[in-house]
């Protein structure tokens, strides 16, 4: 973690009660929309509170839904701020939605925020008038491979053998969903067939959508990234910088393979990919009001950490067997940056009261040192000495990784580019006590919190102060 938790539930407490003061006319917060007018985010503070476990009936009518609309609870987590979090699967008259996906937040089980994508649609029959034989039929020509996996016999057996299933093919099995049509240029919601075609030669894999009714090909979604194309973008924090992406049906995306490490950065807001129609990620596109500009700083940033690894210390990865460097920006977390040890990735927040968007080249660094530390010394991640450790680790790591790759900017300092206040940087190398990490404690800001709450702070950052000593 980029902070630790017990700063920020400070930090939060803190801004309950500055919001509580203020007098809301209703319920909503705040909505955003898309050009269709549909919800991609709201906010709430409830004067009679909603509970997260009646969050199917509250979405349903949040977002206006028909009784041809459900959803579909896929994922239920507490997270270590005690924050509830339910992600809903898109349903239409049965039939998934692919790629709408819909999520509800919020501490004690009360609601406060939702986001994602919810589609109104209107298909009049969600039964194929193309059999899923025929649609494969039209997936194969499309595809046009020399050969297939399924009509290798070694890679049947591997794949036999590695899933412990003996039914196990990579023979295609069609299922039906609605999905966007990104042939035509409509992205009209259409009934399709969905395959996954794993072709031997050439070596490929590849998702591909069928229309039902018309058997045209709609989208088809490459799963492996062996075509790297360069491209340049205008970062954040980091000026104009050369980066790796590679080109599918509709654009370029942030995903490459270095180093035969899969490095992909993607949209926490809805799990997807950020798409450019060309290879130039120009400010004028990306530093828009959702500051999706992030993206490309935090793929630079991935590339320049794992860079950084390989050269000097020949460590191909985070895991040094090749695990993928997965980043995903937009978290909901806002303050705060982290490691997700359990889904090998990372996740930055926008930034909110404290921070810009956390998405600078020493936060990159030191959230990669948490997933390397994991795979090396595996120190406790936010308890005592040994969190401690961890904590300082990245941060040296850091400075190291910023000086190898960007000597311009300031090697000591963490958070320089993206903290707000007074001293204008998390935490300082050279000096910690002059951190705004060590102003919540026995110096500076104190007035501003109650007791508990120094003592959160002062214990945590006497902890985070072990870690500055061992350096
Ligand atoms: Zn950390």
């Amino acid at each position: 973690m980029f902070i630790k938790f017990k700063l920020l539930l400070a930090i939060t407490l803190l801004l309950c009660v500055i919001s509580q003061a203020q007098v809301f006319s209703n319920d909503t917060l705040e909505v955003q929309r898309n050009v269709k007018g549909e919800i991609n985010f709201a906010r709430f503070k409830f004067s009679t509170p909603r509970k997260i476990r009646d969050g199917n009936e509250f979405l349903k009518s949040l977002l206006k839904m028909k009784n041809i609309d459900s959803l579909s609870l896929i994922k239920e987590s507490i997270d270590k701020l005690g924050i509830t979090h339910q992600k809903y699967q898109q349903i239409y008259k049965g039939v998934k939605v692919e790629n709408s996906e819909y999520l509800i937040h919020g501490k004690d089980g009360v609601v406060e925020t939702v986001n994602g994508d919810f589609h109104k649609i209107d298909i009049s029959s969600v039964v194929p008038k193309i059999s899923e034989k025929d649609a494969l039929l039209k997936s194969l020509v499309y595809v046009g491979a020399k050969k297939y996996k399924w009509e290798n016999l070694n890679s049947e057996e591997f794949l036999k053998k590695i899933t412990g299933n003996n039914n196990a093919t990579y023979y295609p099995k069609g299922e039906l969903v609605i999905s966007k049509n990104y042939k035509n240029g409509s992205k009209n919601l259409e009934l399709s067939w969905r395959f996954i075609i794993s072709s031997f030669i050439p070596k490929n894999e590849q998702i591909i959508y069928v229309n039902a009714f018309s058997g045209a090909i709609i989208n088809d979604v490459s799963l492996i990234n062996d075509n790297n194309v360069p491209l340049v973008g205008e970062s954040k924090y980091s000026g104009i910088v050369s980066i790796t992406g590679d080109s599918f049906s509709t654009g370029y995306r942030l995903r490459e393979t270095r180093s035969n490490v899969n490095v992909e950065t993607l949209n926490a807001a809805n799990q997807g990919d950020f798409v450019n129609s060309n290879t130039n990620w120009t400010s004028s596109n990306w530093s828009n009001f959702s500051q999706d500009q992030t993206a490309i700083d935090a793929h630079w940033g991935a590339e320049k950490v794992l860079d950084f690894w390989s050269t000097v210390f020949n460590r191909n990865s985070i895991n040094g067997n090749g695990l993928s460097a997965i980043s995903f920006v937009h978290d909901y977390i806002g303050d705060n940056a982290y490691w997700d040890g359990t889904l090998n990735c990372m996740n930055y927040g926008d930034g909110a009261y404290m921070f810009r968007p956390l998405v600078s080249l020493d936060v990159c660094a030191h959230e990669f040192g948490h997933g390397i530390c994991q795979y090396t010394a595996n120190l406790a991640y936010v308890a005592d000495e040994s969190g401690a450790l961890n904590e300082g680790f990245s941060d040296i790591w850091a400075a190291c990784v910023e000086h190898w790759a960007a000597p311009n900017k300031q090697t000591w300092l963490i958070g320089e580019e993206i903290t707000i206040g007074s001293p204008y940087y998390l935490r300082s190398l050279i000096n910690p006590k002059s951190s705004l990490a060590s102003n919540g404690g026995d110096s500076g800001n104190k007035d501003h919190l109650i007791p508990e709450q120094i003592d959160q702070v002062f214990v945590w950052r006497k902890t985070e102060q072990i870690s500055w000593r061992s350096f």
